[in-house]
């Protein structure tokens, strides 16, 4: 297991790509095929919730631990997937989070779950 890889994107990325190459994996990472994993280990990241809805203190260091995998599993996807197409994560996000906010003004959504066009 590698512990000495820089924190950052850039750096799963790269490890992702390598990863891929050494494998002769590229062939199935398709857009669709990346786009659906990203659903399906979702999907598995949900059943760990599934008929129950813990506060994180009850959860204990083995469900955490398996839940922290199922997170790494969508994320690497999401690199990946992105990479693919040459999107920047973090620029897409902050992009995400300014269009958002624009949808979502402070002074009539907050306290509320109700969607934009509702409010
Ligand atoms: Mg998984």
């Amino acid at each position: 297991m590698a512990t000495a890889e820089s924190n950052d994107l850039s750096s799963l990325r790269d490890s992702l790509r390598r990863f891929a190459a050494e494998r002769d994996w590229e062939q199935f990472h398709s857009l669709r095929n990346l786009a659906a994993s990203i659903s399906i280990e979702s999907g598995e990241l949900l059943e760990r919730f599934q008929w129950t809805d813990p506060a994180s203190s009850d959860l204990t260091d083995e469900e955490i631990q398996a839940i922290r995998y199922e997170i790494a599993d969508v994320l690497l996807y999401l690199v990946r997937l992105a990479d693919k197409l040459d999107i920047d994560l973090v620029t897409a996000g902050h992009e995400k989070i300014a269009l958002n906010a624009d949808k979502y003004p402070v002074d009539r959504s907050r306290g509320s779950s109700r969607k934009y066009t509702e409010l």
